[in-house]
């Protein structure tokens, strides 16, 4: 299989199948913390970078060939090894996906894209959106994300904003803590203000557990993160 991988189970989605809709790591930032290691295509370009009726091709052999973790599956995930809002057929292949399977779709983003109009409509089908939110400051979210040229900060949050506005789905914004980085109160209150004005469903806490390839990536502690959490309120969860 070139485009799935999975299913796997994970707490958030349950068992989920995995699409990449772009080759490794074609992606608009550069997040010091990536798991897949150093961006190769740094790029905000959206094109077709994997053709759609592949994937679907592929997904359809697939059902064909594993019956059993179909019925299991509780999600097919739109994330992978690059940014998955780069490839223009995205809405092509949510409602391809949904008509083929009948499951919920979960589209896992880092946001950047998203003051992009046809992009927010072409993810109207999906039943959650989980967009990244690192800083608000643009000197931080350099610095933690390293966007490509011309991505801000500000576009992004107001991006998430209107999103909040058309899409109908479930929004878990998911808000990466790297030590020394975007950990400041000063920078943490920022973003809880930003979120306020988003309003999503859930926010997600998280900080980088496993190595990343990037030397001086650090996690920062259980009780900062509980601290974080306080400051962010009733709807953000560790994970
Ligand atoms: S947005 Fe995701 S894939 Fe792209 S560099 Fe950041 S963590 Fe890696």
């Amino acid at each position: 299989m070139k485009y799935i991988y999975g299913p796997v189970k994970s707490r958030r989605l349950g068992m989920s199948l995995g699409i990449s809709l772009t080759p490794h790591k074609i992606c608009s930032l550069d997040c010091v913390y990536c798991q897949l290691g150093k961006t190769s295509v740094l790029t905000s370009r959206r094109k077709e970078y994997i053709k759609i009726v592949d994937i679907l091709e592929e997904i359809k052999l697939w059902l064909e060939n594993n019956c059993g973790d179909a019925r299991k599956l509780q999600f097919v995930t739109l994330s992978g090894a690059g940014e998955p809002s780069l490839n223009i057929g995205i809405g092509k292949l949510i409602s391809g996906i949904k008509k083929l399977t009948g499951l919920s779709v979960a589209v896992i983003t880092n946001a950047s894209l998203l003051s992009n109009e046809r992009l927010r409509k072409d993810l109207l089908a999906a039943d959650l959106i989980v967009p990244s939110l690192d800083a608000v400051s643009q000197g931080i979210f350099e610095k933690i994300d390293r966007p490509v040229k011309g991505i801000r900060a500000k576009d992004i949050v107001n991006g998430l904003i209107k999103l909040r506005k058309e899409f109908p789905g479930k929004i878990w914004l998911e808000v990466m803590i790297v030590k020394g980085i975007n950990d400041s109160l000063e920078e943490i209150r920022k973003i809880k203000a930003a979120a306020d004005k988003i309003g999503p469903d859930l926010i997600q806490i998280n900080s980088p557990v496993r190595t990343t390839t990037e030397k001086n990536v650090f996690s920062v502690s259980k009780e900062t993160l509980k601290k974080i959490k306080e400051i962010f309120g009733d709807k953000a969860k560790i994970i």
